[in-house]
């Protein structure tokens, strides 16, 4: 059976207080839930105090990058070792606001992945086409190269510390979602995609989320879809009882 997923992505958002008293209240609202695993990713400087408060709880804290280099001359940036020692072995890598901000390209992309599969860490891989790829029916190809460029150049992964973001870069945190059936279209070309290159094994086992600007009001009819195990919230994330509903759609 495929792993669901729901993922709190609070970004740059949150100072300490913030990010304790969120997490406590997320804590408090989801006991007993057993529909989906939790992964919240607060900022680096909190992921220890967050990583503890969330020791014997059903959450997971996963941090929102990692560098792509094991360690030396890297103002600003954050190594595996690093995280290993505060026990935090799940990294968001990809998303697009470092590929279009920080201009995070695909051979980053890749070596980011080769050094968190050589730390046997958990990845959560963000793919999406932008607004004009969509507009010009490219979507499709964009997400390809995404794959053929980053995680289709190891020759095998392990689908239960793989899980595919499908996130949409004119859905993130525009109040644009895609609807249910362009998000199942393309997690199914994914799934299709892993089934061609690794195996059908594989493909059935992977966890693929979609992310960008689910609510609780859509959360429902995006995860009803076959191919959709979960997802990446962003901006909902930050309000616990918004959280905790797009959590409790998942069935
Ligand atoms: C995200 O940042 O991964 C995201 C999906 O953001 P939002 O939900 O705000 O669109």
């Amino acid at each position: 059976m495929r792993r669901k997923i729901v993922a709190g992505n609070w970004k740059m958002n949150n100072d300490l207080n913030q990010s304790m008293s969120l997490i406590d209240s997320v804590i408090e609202n989801s006991a007993g839930i057993t529909n989906c695993e939790l992964y919240l990713s607060p900022s680096f400087p909190f992921l220890r105090d967050s990583k503890i408060k969330c020791e014997h709880t059903n959450i997971k804290v996963l941090a929102q990058n990692v560098s792509h280099l094991e360690k030396g001359a890297l103002t600003g940036d954050v190594s595996c070792d690093m995280l290993k020692s505060i026990n935090i072995n799940s990294v968001i890598i990809g998303h697009s606001e470092r590929r279009t901000i920080f201009k995070e390209n695909d051979d980053i992309l890749l070596k980011k992945i080769e050094l968190c599969v050589k730390n046997n860490f958990e990845i959560f891989l963000c793919i999406g086409e932008d607004l004009e790829s969509r507009n010009s029916n490219k979507e499709f190809s964009v997400i390809e190269d995404q794959l053929n460029n980053t995680i289709f150049n190891l020759n095998d992964i392990n689908p239960k510390k793989l899980i595919i973001a499908y996130e949409p870069v004119w859905a993130i945190g525009t109040g644009l979602s895609a609807n249910p059936s362009q998000a199942q279209e393309m997690h199914n070309f994914i799934r299709e995609k892993f089934k061609v290159k690794f195996s059908e094994s594989i493909s059935d086992n992977l966890t693929i989320i979609y992310g960008g600007s689910v609510k609780p009001e859509t959360a429902k009819d995006i995860f009803d879809q076959p191919d959709v195990d979960g997802g990446l919230i962003g901006g909902a994330s930050l309000k616990h009882s918004d959280f905790i509903k797009i959590v409790k759609s998942i069935t």
